[in-house]
């Protein structure tokens, strides 16, 4: 089989260095934070770091980066390894936290103070922020860059100890207040954190800021490929500062590529935290979000994720993707592998007056159009179906083309079963249809009928003695406006209200009453739907819709 060459520049970068042998073994990682749950943006990542490990026969690590504990937690941590699970991905080892190396961190920090590379800065937060000076200005040095060794020593161990407050201490490197690249100019190190660590408890009361912990922590591991966003350029020069200024067990390279972004959405975990902590949505997992378990949720599944992660190009530039493409590689998926069902989202009753009322079968079903290996379910079928208020009517002067449904003296089939014809209706005292009378066209089942009898088209229908019934929750994208926090914009102006709209009252067919979170069904004519795990029970089944048939979005 023919190996793809190398397409995107870190593949080129990963072969030449194989190549070159700079790199005996690709090892790449992920390092969430656990401050939020995962979106469509760290699977890009996920797919880029796990992908090229598997590409070049390396491994890659999965290592949280839990340094700033006021807003992590053990809630986090585990549904990111659910969601990295649940996109099919495999990581080497243990599950690996940067707090399994802060006592390694922590002496290496004290290596860099007696090596006269690191201070014990007690600038207040402004003064340090003055003293730092801008980008068209260099900074200035703080008064406590060049105290005495020990004495940095000596109160970072306080600092670790407990016996400092919060913001009145940090640990700097000492690197160059004139850079200017503002993240060399004297980065802290580490910060006083008295609140207590998910994992740790409340054997640390200092952490190590990202940079001081990310590139070590690379190296730790023997990292060869440390893959991170474009955000991250500025910081690479610090990075290798540490790699070079640090007894490392080996020399990790960063390289940067463009983050996911996607239209109509947000993909920051800050205001997806926004939008759940002030409950604009239903939690984390909601299905509007574009968290991977809102995606779950919704019915998409991790194959579309991945294909549409694949075919996103890995730049040196952010960029902006359609939500219609990833749309479509969801379409793509549900049309070849969702199994079809039959489910009425707005019943109305027709009794099939020539029926017998005690006879009751059933029909089998395909269960996909064009894949026998998926199987048939059976359709029970009686004497009283439930058809779509939507496709019936009384207007018989519409055209045949123009309605191609069920119309008062016509007929149409029933999808998997008989012609019908529609004979006449039942009113309410507001002159509302409530039950069509109809006659099964005999010897339809599988046949044409007489050409007189021509059906107009074919209508989704369920029986009503034996049905499921349900709510059907349809969503839409979650905002009006392309980029909802583009510039200055408040993105919760642009929440679009008709984004979640439950229909209740719906009958689906009897084999959807085993219907399983996880299995997303093509509800024929409807789009595509998948049972809700959060709000279904015994006696309440409720269906997400995870997409519609076509993009409606198109002609807007
Ligand atoms: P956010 O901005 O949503 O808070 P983050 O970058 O702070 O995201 P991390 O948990 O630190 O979130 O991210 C883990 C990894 O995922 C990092 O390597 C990060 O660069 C990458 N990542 C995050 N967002 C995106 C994105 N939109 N596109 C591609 N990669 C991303
Ligand atoms: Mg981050």
């Amino acid at each position: 089989m023919d190996k793809p060459g190398p397409t995107n520049f870190i593949e080129q970068i990963i072969s030449h260095d194989l190549e070159a042998k700079l790199t005996d073994r690709v090892v790449t990682r992920f390092p969430p934070e656990p401050n939020g749950y995962l979106h469509i943006g760290h699977a890009k990542s996920i797919c880029l770091n796990f992908g090229l490990a598997e590409q070049f026969g390396g491994v890659c690590n999965l290592r949280f980066d839990d340094t700033n504990p006021d807003k992590e937690s053990d809630e986090f941590v585990q549904a990111i390894i659910e969601d990295i699970r649940w996109l099919g991905f495999q990581w080497h080892g243990e599950v690996r936290f940067a707090s399994d190396y802060f006592e390694q961190l922590y002496l290496w920090a004290v290596e860099l103070i007696t090596a006269g590379k690191a201070y014990v800065c007690e600038l207040s937060p402004e003064q340090t922020r003055e003293y730092r000076g801008t980008l068209t200005e260099p900074g200035k040095n703080s008064p406590y860059r060049d105290r005495a060794i020990d004495e940095s020593v000596s109160l970072l161990k306080q600092m670790r100890d407990g016996g400092i407050e919060e913001g009145c201490m940090v640990l700097r490197a000492k690197i160059d207040m004139a850079s200017p690249n503002m993240n060399m100019r004297d980065p802290v190190l580490y910060r006083v954190k008295l609140g207590g660590h998910h994992r740790t408890g409340n054997q640390w009361h200092i952490y190590p800021s990202y940079d001081f912990a990310h590139g070590q922590e690379d190296a730790i591991e023997g990292i060869s490929h440390s893959i991170c966003t474009l955000e991250f350029a500025d910081h690479r020069p610090l990075y290798e500062w540490f790699i070079e200024n640090l007894p490392v067990p080996s020399s990790p390279r960063q390289f940067e590529f463009g983050r996911l972004n996607l239209n109509y959405t947000v993909t920051s975990k800050r205001k997806l935290k926004q939008l759940v902590d002030e409950q604009h949505v239903d939690g984390w997992d909601d299905p509007r979000l574009p968290t991977l378990s809102g995606l779950r949720r919704r019915g998409v599944s991790p194959a579309a994720v991945r294909a549409f992660c694949d075919s996103l190009a890995v730049a040196k530039t952010d960029g902006m993707v359609d939500m219609a493409q990833f749309d479509h590689f969801i379409r793509q998926d549900l049309n070849e592998n969702a199994p079809r069902a039959m489910c009425v989202l707005d019943p109305i009753k027709v009794t099939l007056t020539n029926w017998p009322d005690d006879e009751q079968v059933v029909l089998p079903a395909a269960n996909h159009p064009n894949r026998d290996d998926m199987g048939e379910r059976q359709l029970p079928f009686g004497q009283t179906l439930y058809i779509d208020r939507a496709d019936f009517t009384e207007d018989t002067s519409l055209s045949r083309k123009k309605f191609k449904r069920l119309v008062l003296g016509d007929y149409v089939r029933l999808r998997g079963a008989y012609v019908i014809k529609a004979d006449g209706a039942v009113h309410d005292d507001a002159g509302q249809v409530v039950e069509i009378m109809a006659t099964v066209v005999p010897n339809t089942l599988g046949e044409n009928p007489p050409a007189e009898m021509k059906p107009r088209g074919v209508i989704h229908w369920v029986a009503a003695h034996d049905c499921l019934s349900c709510d059907v929750q349809l969503y839409d994208r979650l905002f009006n406006d392309p980029e909802p926090d583009a510039g200055d914009k408040n993105f919760l102006e642009s929440i679009n209200p008709d984004s979640s709209v439950l229909i209740s009252g719906c009958k689906g067919e009897a084999s959807l009453m085993s219907a399983e979170p996880g299995t997303t069904y093509q509800f024929e004519r409807e789009g595509y739907f998948c049972l809700d795990a959060r709000h279904s029970n015994a006696e309440h089944v409720v269906f997400n819709r995870t997409i519609s048939l076509r993009d409606n979005w198109a002609n807007k």
